[in-house]
């Protein structure tokens, strides 16, 4: 038996293609393997050269690694080549080629061929995950990045400008918490869609993980053009959706960005994502462009966080005490905590420059705290007041961070009445219906803690945090306070809430009273207990009057 003999049968019965090349690349021989990858015969393929069968772009790469191997450079060769099936699709496959010498002597190429589409489909899907967000389809960070600094490349040698637009979803939060997280995912799905249905076939939209979105737009001749489109996407993500049997109306807090000289990819989100914020502290589902100075806002945002953490540590927050009164009397019968930051070179600090910065920064637990022992140990401290005293507690503290466990340490080592302790939630935050977050408001309940609802109105679903909760008190907004009088929506929201709170046998305090006026009407509307500047701004507990205090 020849060598040839004995080799025959392994050839045509190999599962892996197999072909014999001549040194100007004609088909020699095939196996029936081979045949199959391509789906033409044995016969037929012997009349063929294997640049026939090989895909025009892959033909100059394949050639140049045989030139290689017949120049010695290489022992073999693989490479990844796409064959020309019979139907006309592109096979992929992986082709080994090795030189070898006939028995005449001849210059002959033995080359294994593997169909590997299989594995490049699955490759393509990993590629696909690795560059798109698996649940809206839309594309990821990575990709973002990418086709971003091609567009500010391009830019170079355009006279338009690249926009990069930042979106948030407002209120996702309550949304996913509330109606649960396939709700959730259902809402992102319809804003990607509406997004992708409102810009242009070339443009990139991206989503960067949570309810944050980023559209690129690539070619935009101004401002005012890119300001101009966002107003239609605006209205285009507002119309009402049904989610989980609830209509909603999905808004969106927009930052744009136009791209100046130089800029990187990195840098121009940035910008975008800091104008977003921007307008989400304007009170959201608006848009805002990036300028320097909100530039220099987002740089000092940063050093506040580092000295905030400082700043708790070091005993540099303080908590002053706001009287709340009986409107008829103005006596006092409880006071509002509210903490200040006795900052060492800027003075004192008011919580609007920096409890967002702190719930942001997850310092909101450790200062939330704080403020709840500076109010028991006040009221441990002083005997001669018999009122209580309300402490505002973030949606942060509550659930994970386990505000029952840190209201009883308080307790316990003050030795107080928890009756005498009450918490202010804002309703957002009172909606919230995880389970640990419901246990949570039930622990505090439970050791007799009175739950109030601070700024009433203004949150995301009024009525329902204060049937679904256990509360027992509402803040009116001062926004509603400062419209008393107005014959129209302040007043009718007023006697409304006024009514809703008596009726639901809870106690109302109206916030922000700064004048006569305003205590009269409020009077008339049926509120009883007042709070504002007319009977005393916040101050530390030793400059108050703390012996004269009226039963509620
Ligand atoms: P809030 O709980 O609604 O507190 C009432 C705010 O309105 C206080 O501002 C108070 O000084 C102010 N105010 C009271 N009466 C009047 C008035 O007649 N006119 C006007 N224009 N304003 C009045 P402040 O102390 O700056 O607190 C702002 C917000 O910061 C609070 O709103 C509360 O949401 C938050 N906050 C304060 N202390 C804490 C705290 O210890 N923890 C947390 N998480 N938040 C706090
Ligand atoms: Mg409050
Ligand atoms: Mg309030």
């Amino acid at each position: 038996m020849s060598e040839s003999e004995l080799f025959r049968p392994a050839f045509d019965g190999s599962p892996i293609g197999m072909i014999v090349l001549g040194a100007d690349g004609a088909l020699l021989d095939v196996n029936g393997a081979f045949a199959r990858i391509v789906g033409r015969t044995v016969a037929a393929l012997r009349t063929y050269r294997l640049r026939d069968l090989t895909h025009p772009d892959d033909i100059p790469r394949d050639e140049e690694l045989r030139w290689q191997l017949d120049n010695g450079e290489l022992p073999y060769f693989q490479a990844q080549t796409r064959l020309l099936h019979r139907n006309g699709d592109a096979v992929w496959t992986r082709m080994t080629v090795s030189p070898v010498v006939s028995e005449d002597g001849e210059q002959r190429y033995l080359a294994h061929v593997e169909d590997i589409t299989e594995i490049r489909r699955a490759k393509d899907l990993l590629e696909r995950r690795a560059l798109y967000d698996h649940l809206t389809g839309l594309a990821n960070r990575t990709l973002l990045l990418d086709r971003l600094e091609a567009a500010l490349e391009a830019r170079r040698t355009d006279a338009h400008t690249v926009a990069c637009v930042f979106l948030d979803v407002d209120h996702f939060k309550v949304v996913n918490d509330s109606l649960g997280h396939e709700s959730g995912d259902a809402l992102l799905q319809e804003i990607a869609r509406r997004i992708k249905g409102a810009v242009r076939p070339g443009d990139t939209v991206a989503r960067l993980g949570g309810d944050e979105f980023v559209v690129i737009l690539e070619s935009i001749p101004t401002q005012a053009a890119a300001e101009a489109f966002l107003t239609v996407l605006a209205a285009d993500i507002q119309v009402p959706f049904t989610l989980g049997g609830h209509e909603v109306v999905p808004t969106v807090s927009v930052g744009l960005a136009l791209a100046e000289p130089e800029i990187t990819a990195e840098s121009l989100v940035r910008n975008a994502d800091t104008a977003m914020y921007a307008a989400k502290q304007r009170g959201r589902a608006r848009v805002e462009v990036f300028t320097s100075e909100l530039r220099s806002h987002a740089l000092n945002k940063l050093s506040i966080e580092a000295e905030l953490r400082t700043a708790i540590r070091e005993g540099e927050l303080v908590v002053h005490y706001q009287p709340i009164v009986r409107l008829d009397t103005a006596e006092v019968v409880a006071y509002e905590a509210l903490v200040r930051w006795n900052h060492p070179n800027r003075g004192l600090l008011l919580p609007d420059e920096f409890i967002e910065i702190c719930e942001e920064a997850n310092l909101v637990v450790p200062l939330g705290a704080f403020v709840i022992t500076e109010a028991c140990e006040f009221i441990a401290a002083h005997p001669e007041f018999t009122g209580r005293v309300f402490v505002n507690v973030s949606t942060r503290q509550i659930g994970s961070a386990d505000l029952t466990r840190v209201v009883t340490a308080a307790l316990d080592s003050t030795g107080i009445d928890p009756a005498r302790l009450g918490l202010e939630i804002t309703e957002s935050g009172m909606l919230i219906a995880t389970q640990a977050a419901r246990s949570d408001l039930d622990g505090l309940t439970a050791l007799g803690i009175d739950l109030i609802i601070d700024d009433f109105g203004t949150g995301y679903s009024a009525l329902s945090s204060v049937l679904l909760n256990p509360v027992s008190g509402i803040k009116l907004a001062r926004e509603f306070t400062l419209r008393l009088g107005d014959r129209g929506t302040g007043d009718r929201i007023s006697t409304t809430v006024a009514t809703l709170t008596r009726s639901l046998k809870m106690s109302g305090v109206i916030e922000g009273v700064e004048s006569e006026a305003q205590r009269a009407i409020a009077r008339d509307h049926g509120w009883q207990l007042g709070q504002g500047f007319l009977f005393g701004h916040a101050r530390p507990a030793d400059e108050l009057d703390l012996g004269a205090v009226a039963q509620a």
